[in-house]
């Protein structure tokens, strides 16, 4: 394989910087008004919790700093497949009839819960010893962290987050469409469960496929105790692995 660049690399980095930055800027910034403490919770839920007002603005600060950094290694990390093509070594499919309609639309919870997967496990190796404050004591910086926590990771997080999520598309067959519904439905779920405010009704819990989603609340308690509930969407490696740490929210 050449490792000369294909294409370039600066023209997909960023195109890739505005997709992944526009995206994360558009929900972060709604999320971030929705959870605001002043406004009424149409339910009339409680705030999961929010820092003292003293912390919030440096905590904003460093999270957008953060993020920032994060989406420039996620851009890098795009501008090397695009622009060394190494796309073509993976299962990506550009032709929607190459593989049935139901795949198409069976592709994206697949994604989904194989990333679930992914994640689950890098985010317990992690928590060990030998790697937590080399790859994940930044994103744990926000012990009450806000939608825009949801990137806030040091630059070896970044890249072992990025590098998961383009595992995918070297495992399954994927329609680059299909792929990128996964990836707002992933930037969707990840601001949701960092944004300090629960908008699942409280029945959620307790409903047979409801339990089975993870929540905001599971995600805060985990900032603010540092272990328990390494979960994404769903609850069920935690279930399975006896980390799920149930909130008084749920
Ligand atoms: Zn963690
Ligand atoms: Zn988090």
């Amino acid at each position: 394989m050449s490792l000369q660049p294909t294409y370039g690399v600066l023209v997909p980095a960023l195109y890739a910087f505005l997709l992944y930055g526009l995206r994360f800027a558009l929900f972060a910034s709604i999320a971030f008004h929705l959870s605001d403490p002043s406004r009424p919770h149409p339910r009339g839920r409680p705030h999961i919790d929010r820092p003292p007002k003293f912390q919030l603005n440096p905590n904003l600060r460093r999270e957008l700093g953060q993020s920032t950094l994060t989406l420039l290694i996620f851009a890098a990390v795009n501008a090397i497949l695009f622009g060394y093509g190494l796309l073509h070594s993976s299962r990506l499919y550009f032709k929607v009839t190459e593989f049935p309609t139901w795949w198409f639309w069976t592709s994206i919870p697949v994604m989904l819960a194989l990333h679930d997967t992914l994640f689950y496990w890098l985010h317990r190796v992690m928590h060990s010893r030998l790697l937590f404050a080399k790859m994940h004591r930044q994103h744990h910086e926000s012990v009450y962290p806000t939608a825009f926590a949801a990137y806030s990771f040091g630059w070896s997080e970044a890249l072992a987050e990025a590098l998961i999520v383009i595992a995918i598309i070297f495992i399954i067959p994927v329609h680059p469409l299909a792929f990128l519904i996964f990836q707002t439905l992933s930037t969707a779920y990840n601001v949701y469960g960092h944004c300090g405010r629960e908008f699942y009704p409280e029945s959620v819990s307790g409903h047979w496929a409801g339990r089975w989603m993870n929540t905001s609340s599971l995600h805060a308690h985990h900032h603010r105790h540092g272990r328990g509930n390494y979960s994404f969407y769903f609850t069920f490696w935690d279930r399975v692995m006896g980390t799920l740490v149930p909130t008084a929210q749920k």
